[in-house]
């Protein structure tokens, strides 16, 4: 149908960000198509070292996953997405798709080797998180392509992940928000991953604040200093939200606590992770 009826064409998915944008007057597509009748595009299975979900999923099935919460940076970003009324509704699938760069989700699945996999007239296709988010509202998909699965690889035992993110109140977009996974060795980190959400147009890998951490010991000063790398890596701007250098600042603080929550869900620690509330 997206083929046929061209680029004037929407997908209405779970209809959280679409329907508000339709109610302001800022999209206006000739057509809606309501993919929320296709059978099997909502589900959550473990398949050959990845977990996959359908783009039909909400995020409280996520929330509510026994599978999912194996990822507990999954579980903390679905947890927290707005209240348990837009949860209910928003997609995984349509949270991609839109590409907000305030939206949780890419900010978690980025630090998971996530791909993408893509259905258009021409057949099948997979795209790796990374290529998939181009810029602000935008991603790789053709206008007649849509979002069927999204597959986040398994992090090893010894990993343990965090996503925390900073609101004004529930039902609102993060000021800032922070996923880590940390792969340890004893006290040594072997591998992280670390990714800023709203500080910039996309999700940022903060690859120095990464390295900061890679090969050493985690302790308070190694902590610091990603958590320095993490605020200078961040490209904030001032809104309603805060000034630049109030989200900087938050930056720092909510990388610092969610290393120290992974750390500790690495080592087999039941910790809860919460996002934080002005
Ligand atoms: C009050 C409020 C607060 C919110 N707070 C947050 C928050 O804190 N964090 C957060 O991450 N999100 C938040 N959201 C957004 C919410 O998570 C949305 O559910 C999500 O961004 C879009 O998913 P959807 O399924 O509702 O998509 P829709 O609104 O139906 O669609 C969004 C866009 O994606 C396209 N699309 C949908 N599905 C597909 C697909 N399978 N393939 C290709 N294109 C597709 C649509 O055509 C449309 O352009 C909030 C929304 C509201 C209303």
């Amino acid at each position: 149908m997206l083929g046929q009826l061209g680029d004037g064409a929407k997908l209405l998915a779970g209809g959280q960000s679409l329907i508000p944008l339709l109610k302001l007057r800022f999209a206006s597509p000739d057509h809606l198509i309501d993919v929320n009748f296709i059978p099997d595009t909502s589900f959550i299975k473990e398949e050959s070292g990845a977990l996959c979900f359908g783009a039909m999923t909400r995020h409280a099935e996520v929330e509510n996953s026994d599978l999912a919460k194996k990822i507990p940076v999954l579980h903390d970003c679905a947890a927290g997405i707005a209240d348990v009324q837009v949860r209910n509704r928003g997609t995984i699938g349509g949270s991609l798709a839109e590409a907000d760069p305030s939206g949780d989700w890419a900010n978690a699945l980025i630090t998971l080797d996530t791909t993408i996999h893509c259905l258009g007239p021409n057949g099948a296709r997979s795209i790796s998180l990374k290529n998939f988010i181009k810029d602000a509202y935008t991603t790789d998909l053709a206008h007649d392509e849509l979002v069927t699965e999204v597959e986040g690889k398994l992090p090893p035992k010894s990993s343990g992940g965090a996503y925390l993110a900073f609101k004004r109140t529930a039902p609102v977009y993060p000021s800032a928000s922070a996923a880590v996974q940390l792969t340890l060795v004893g006290d040594v980190c072997q591998e992280a991953a670390i990714a800023l959400g709203c500080v910039g147009l996309t999700a940022i890998r903060a690859t120095e604040a990464e390295s900061a951490l890679s090969g050493k010991t985690l302790d308070d000063k190694t902590i610091a200093t990603a958590a320095e790398a993490a605020r200078a890596a961040a490209d904030p701007q001032t809104d309603r939200r805060g000034s630049a250098e109030y989200k900087r600042a938050l930056v720092g603080a909510l990388v610092k606590r969610a290393i120290q929550i992974a750390a500790r869900r690495a080592r087999g620690e039941q910790v809860e992770g919460v996002h934080l509330y002005a």
